[in-house]
């Protein structure tokens, strides 16, 4: 695991106004910090440049230690977890969990080992042998938490994960979410346009406004001093 730094970070697409504008934002190792923010503001710019996804203009992007600017996506050891959570639906849960195992080469016992162990701290071992389709919602966002698991990625990164969601099961993920997050205590970035998944989730509240930070808080600090 390893905290994130985004040192004056700025990104510009071709010549028109910064879509992020000199951010900075220390992220310890195994805090949980939002990026929220109306449409447009620049967190998902910011959120895909944490993963490699999008070139940085300006700035620097550390995790741990190491300046990962140039690093391509798959050498940043970050787990994004998707919307959609991209699980393979011919594949059971724990061929889901291990398959970012079986791609590294990782031996048949190496692999039962580990999805044993995500699979335990997640509560799926009940599961192992289902599909994805047959799943909740919850369980499918553990299954994709436990691949994120598996591979000791540093850090968490989800963009938006609950926002196809009806009110009630949102509700239910975030809670899901937020209690596993503190068990792991793996760091992790979410973006939201969602101000209750803003104020319920996380250590700490980034607010964004045309690309420049506007607000770095606790919730409670938010909600006293909005
Ligand atoms: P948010 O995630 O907060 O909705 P984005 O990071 O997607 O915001 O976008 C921030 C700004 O950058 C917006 O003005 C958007 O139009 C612009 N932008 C995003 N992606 C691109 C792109 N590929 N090319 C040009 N402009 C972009
Ligand atoms: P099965 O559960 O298919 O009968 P065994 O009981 O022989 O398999 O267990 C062999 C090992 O493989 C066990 O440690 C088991 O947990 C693990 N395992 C379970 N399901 C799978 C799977 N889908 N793919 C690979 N290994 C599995």
């Amino acid at each position: 695991m390893a905290g994130i730094q985004i040192k004056n970070i700025v990104k510009k697409y071709g010549d028109g106004f910064p879509a992020v504008n000199d951010v900075s934002i220390d992220i310890a190792d195994g805090e949980f910090v939002i990026l929220v923010g109306p449409s447009g503001c620049g967190k998902s710019t910011l959120l895909r440049m944490i993963v490699g996804l999008e070139d940085i203009t300006s700035g620097d992007m550390m995790i741990g230690d190491k300046r990962v600017n140039d690093l391509a996506p798959r050498d940043r050891n970050l787990a994004m977890v998707f919307q959609n959570y991209a699980l393979y639906p011919h594949l059971t849960v724990y061929e889901n969990i291990a398959f970012p195992l079986r791609l590294a080469g990782a031996s048949d016992s190496e692999v039962d080992a580990k999805v044993k162990e995500a699979s335990k701290t997640l509560e799926l071992d009940e599961h192992l042998q289902r599909k994805p389709g047959n799943l909740s919602g919850g369980q499918r966002q553990r299954v994709a938490m436990g691949r994120a698991i598996v591979r000791d990625a540093d850090a968490f990164l989800f963009d938006e994960p609950l926002s196809n969601l009806d009110a009630k099961l949102r509700g239910q993920m975030r809670s899901e979410i937020a209690r596993l997050q503190k068990k792991l205590g793996i760091t992790t970035v979410y973006v939201t346009h969602d101000q209750t998944e803003a104020m319920t989730l996380g250590d700490r509240v980034a607010v964004l406004k045309r690309g420049v930070l506007q607000q770095l808080a606790s919730p409670r600090e938010l909600y006293e001093n909005p």
